[in-house]
């Protein structure tokens, strides 16, 4: 194998001998892992990598994609803007991707696939956080709905206009299949090989499992700590969830009257720990008594094999309960709920009625679709765009269009 490469000085081309991978990067991986070679490809093929594991490449397309970036700038739970230490859609998007790793190595399964799919897993989320996605949803119910785990796939399959010869990341089916969680039956008929699993009542890889459960350990408690900052939870609600009171009355004993901060820290810690090796000790567990020979094995299981101990999966029930109740629908979230929402419907209706007010290439393509498709088509086109703000964009665009103003004094 070669290729050319330029001098720096005088930038004339020769030719360089590439030597592949002299060894295999994923040689000491569980059989019953995704193993890049197995891999059912992409809908482009492409040459293999030579320093790269296939889904290295693809961990590195969704690091260096527009969408990845803007998720800066995309509300958590709270608001992005509100405060500088409060995560964002970007640091919980690391967040989940550190956990996943960790479960990853542990189990011997795939770190660089659980790393691609936990980095590309919120990509289509909209501004605004959940509030935004519902008014969304919301706005195109009459148009085919929306959902954030199919605007994800939609973003790396057909949004991201980077590569010359297709459309979109072109990743892997492996990386594709774990960044759709969830999906409806009437739109898997519709996204084909990828969305099969939920027609055929068959399971992911264990990587695409285990990311799935590592976005939830990294959010529960994450909002566990942004909560307590905020002052909208207190320690003394929290102190009635075992899977806090534990760890919270270990740092005590250990430390005694720490500051509040380290104290919470400490506790928050703990608790993604004993989350984490929790879900590592089960599934290691369930692995060795199933025994599935390959991948295939796996995706024919009755039910995912990446599991928390029952004891485990109850704790964390309550703290998910916990906090629906007493953070989600906070009054103060609540307000920040219903203004996202009147952001979102001025944005789609205006865009609806005048999709020349689109930026130029957008519009076009709204147009193309509307001839193709019918109104359903330009709604997607809209709601594309809209999913793809960031919470300061979407603002600052209904103050130039004049549609909503903020509340005065609102967090928005
Ligand atoms: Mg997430």
């Amino acid at each position: 194998m070669s290729t050319r490469v330029r001098c720096a000085c005088c930038w004339s081309s020769f030719p360089v001998a590439l030597e592949p991978f002299p060894f295999d990067p994923e040689a000491n991986l569980a059989p019953y892992a995704a193993h890049s070679r197995n891999s059912h490809g992409r809908q482009h093929p492409e040459p293999t990598p030579p320093y790269r594991t296939e889904f290295q490449r693809d961990r590195d397309r969704i690091v260096h994609c527009g969408a990845f970036r803007r998720l800066e700038y995309k509300t958590q739970v709270f608001v992005n803007h509100v405060g500088d230490m409060y995560r964002t859609r970007l640091t919980h998007t690391l967040e989940v991707a550190q956990i996943a790793r960790s479960i990853a190595r542990a189990l011997r399964l795939n770190e660089d696939l659980a790393e691609a799919i936990a980095l590309a897993h919120d990509l289509g989320h909209t501004p605004f956080g959940h509030a935004g996605q519902d008014a969304l949803n919301a706005c195109m119910r009459p148009y085919g709905g929306f959902e954030h785990n199919r605007q994800s796939l939609r973003v790396v399959d057909t949004l991201e206009a980077r590569y010359a010869e297709f459309d979109g990341l072109n990743l892997c089916f492996e990386t594709r299949e774990g960044i759709l969680k969830h999906c409806a039956i009437a739109h898997a008929r519709e996204l084909g090989s990828v969305a099969a699993r939920f027609l055929n009542n068959q399971q992911p890889s264990l990587e695409a499992q285990l990311t799935n459960l590592a976005d939830e350990i990294a959010y529960n408690n994450h909002d566990v700590d942004d909560g307590l900052r905020a002052g909208l939870i207190s320690v003394d609600q929290l102190q009635q969830l075992d899977l806090f009171a534990a760890p919270y009355r270990a740092v005590t004993a250990q430390y005694g009257a720490l500051p509040p901060r380290r104290h919470i820290a400490e506790t928050v810690r703990r608790m993604i720990n004993a989350q984490v090796c929790d879900l590592i000790e089960t599934s290691a567990a369930r692995l060795a008594s199933v025994a599935p020979p390959d991948l295939d094995a796996v995706r024919a299981q009755p039910a995912p094999l990446i599991a928390y101990s029952e004891a485990m999966a109850a704790q964390n029930l309550a703290l998910k309960r916990f906090l629906y109740r007493a953070l989600y629908r906070h009054p103060q979230v609540d307000a920040m709920t219903d203004e996202a929402r009147r952001f979102i419907q001025a944005l789609f209706t205006h865009f609806m009625a005048h999709p020349e007010a689109l930026p130029a290439e957008t519009a076009k393509k709204a147009q193309n679709l509307l001839s193709q498709q019918g109104i359903r088509g330009q709604a997607r086109t809209v709601a594309d765009h809209i999913a793809g703000m960031t919470d300061r964009y979407a603002v600052a665009e209904c103050r130039r269009l004049r549609l909503v103003q903020p509340d005065p004094g609102s967090s928005v």
